[in-house]
């Protein structure tokens, strides 16, 4: 069967669902193409099991936790099969709302994996689907690195499938899923062992917020494993794993994880009959305005190679769409000031420059406000975790153009500093707001 369409959007994800949905509120008749679960990587194997994974850990440190306030020791042990029961519950209930909503705004769902014909043809098993604007929207996957026995560890999808809690664990990595993963699998009662090739981990983040995330993972007994490169997985005759490096060994491990970063979807697409190339790492180049190089060809998402956070992938979908339809021929998402949070144990709060960036934009003409302090969350416990903050000002404008926080309540924290910084907020503007007592946040507006 062929069919056409105004818009077809190729992957099923945070990215491909706003744009369809946006563009079919002004009209366009529009068709999804998705291989597997509807939602994408966040809801199926990302954000949302993974944010449902940390509150189930957070929870356990509140219960251990509670001894501090004077509550007799309660025996608690985790159901880690009804834990994992409800969290797919949860995703099979967006799964339904999802499919409402495209119903509703009378979007084609198309199951199957799609592929180039040409450059506005698409095959998608026996069927053919055309368009004159076509969104590749195709996400990314887990990167595996090339050592003898790399397949006996598992990647972030794989811990989501994992039948049992793992005893002991090594995550390999240094970014947010590396961080993630051990934090909550720590939290759960697991030996982990956080194994990463430098000093440190997060090294694209602000240095204050790396060092205070190692101190506080120290503290809740995260086994740091920096200058290990992994050179080799084996499994002896026990079943146990043993991650080798040139000359170290982590031993008797239920499990490695794959955490070293992620690489964009494009190998399946046949891009070469639209006439598209990508880049070495694989993603799509696009330019402001998400268009690639094809005319009527557009990319969003993790697939480019831009900061892989769900709301980017919306917030691109959604303008190219106003864009496209809604008669707004500037519509594009603006990449500065991109906030995010790093759902670590204490977790982590960063928008606008690093002090390093800063630096090489501004050179001396800083000013750097920072604290560091036992948070009131923390003080009755026998093991506190520290927060830390961050404000990076230019001294002659008196703009804040860095904001980094790591602490309890940073998650929830950011969303509205981010605002007030995005509008350009200068540091007399913090100064004059009243602070809200007794609070970590009012730290922020209070620092000298
Ligand atoms: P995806 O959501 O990956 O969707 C792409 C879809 O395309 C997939 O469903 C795939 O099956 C489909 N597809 C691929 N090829 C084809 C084809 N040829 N035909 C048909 N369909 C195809 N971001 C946050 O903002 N906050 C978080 O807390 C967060 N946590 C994360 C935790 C983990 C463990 C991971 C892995 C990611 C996390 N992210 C988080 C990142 C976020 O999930 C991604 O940035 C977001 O999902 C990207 O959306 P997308 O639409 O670009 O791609
Ligand atoms: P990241 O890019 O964040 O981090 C991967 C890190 O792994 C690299 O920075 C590198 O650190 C290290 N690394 C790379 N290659 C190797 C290797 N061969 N061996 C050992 N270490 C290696 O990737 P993630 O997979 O953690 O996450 C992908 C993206 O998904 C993130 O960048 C983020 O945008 C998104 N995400 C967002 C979340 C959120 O918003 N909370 C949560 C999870 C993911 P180094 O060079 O220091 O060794």
């Amino acid at each position: 069967m062929h069919k056409k369409f105004d818009l077809i959007a190729i992957g099923g994800g945070s990215g491909g669902i706003a744009t369809v949905n946006k563009a079919a509120q002004f009209g366009a008749k529009c068709a999804l193409i998705e291989s597997q679960a509807l939602g994408g990587t966040c809801v199926n194997v990302g954000c949302v099991p993974k944010k449902l994974m940390w509150l189930a850990s957070s929870t356990a440190a509140t219960l251990s936790d509670a001894t501090g306030y004077g509550f007799s020791p309660a025996a608690h042990h985790l159901d880690w099969d009804q834990l994992v029961a409800k969290r797919q519950a949860y995703i099979e209930k967006l799964h339904v709302a999802y499919a409402n909503r495209l119903a509703k705004n009378q979007v084609e769902l198309i199951q199957g994996k799609a592929h180039f014909l040409s450059p506005h043809l698409l095959q998608v098993g026996e069927n053919t689907l055309e368009a004159p604007h076509i969104v590749i929207a195709t996400g990314g996957k887990p990167y595996w690195p090339s050592i003898t026995g790399a397949e006996l560890g598992i990647d972030s999808n794989g811990f989501f499938a994992l039948d049992n809690q793992p005893r002991s664990v090594a995550v390999v990595g240094a970014g947010y899923i590396a961080v993630e993963l051990a934090g909550m699998l720590a939290g759960f009662g697991c030996e982990t062992s956080l194994v990463f090739r430098h000093d440190s981990v997060l090294r694209n983040f602000d240095t204050l917020l790396s060092e205070k995330l190692m101190e506080n993972y120290q503290q809740l007994g995260v086994r740091l494993v920096p200058h290990f490169t992994p050179t080799q997985v084996s499994r002896d005759a026990n079943g146990k794993l043993h991650l080798s490096a040139q000359e170290q060994k982590i031993a008797d491990l239920d499990t490695v994880i794959w955490a070293i970063g992620r690489t964009p979807h494009t190998s399946e697409l046949n891009l070469a009959a639209a006439n598209l190339t990508c880049a070495p790492n694989g993603s799509l180049i696009v330019d402001a305005y998400q268009n690639t190089t094809m005319p009527g060809i557009y990319a969003i998402g993790d697939v480019t190679g831009q900061k892989a956070l769900t709301p980017v992938a919306i917030g691109a979908g959604r303008r190219l769409a106003t864009r496209l339809f809604g008669g707004k021929v500037n519509s594009k998402l603006d990449y500065d000031n991109i906030p995010s949070v790093v759902f670590s144990h204490p977790p982590i709060g960063t928008t606008g420059m690093t002090e390093q960036e800063a630096r090489e934009e501004y050179g001396d003409d800083l000013t750097i406000y920072t604290t560091s302090f036992t948070p009131m969350s923390q003080a009755l416990l026998p093991h506190p975790l520290r927060t830390a903050m961050k404000l990076i000002t230019v001294k002659s404008t008196d703009k804040v153009v860095g904001c980094h926080i790591i602490g309890d309540g940073a998650d929830e924290m950011l969303q509205g500093f981010a605002l007030a910084i995005k509008m350009g907020a200068t540091k007399a503007d913090f100064d004059n707001v009243v602070a809200i007592h007794p609070t970590s946040a009012e730290e922020l507006v209070t620092l000298t």
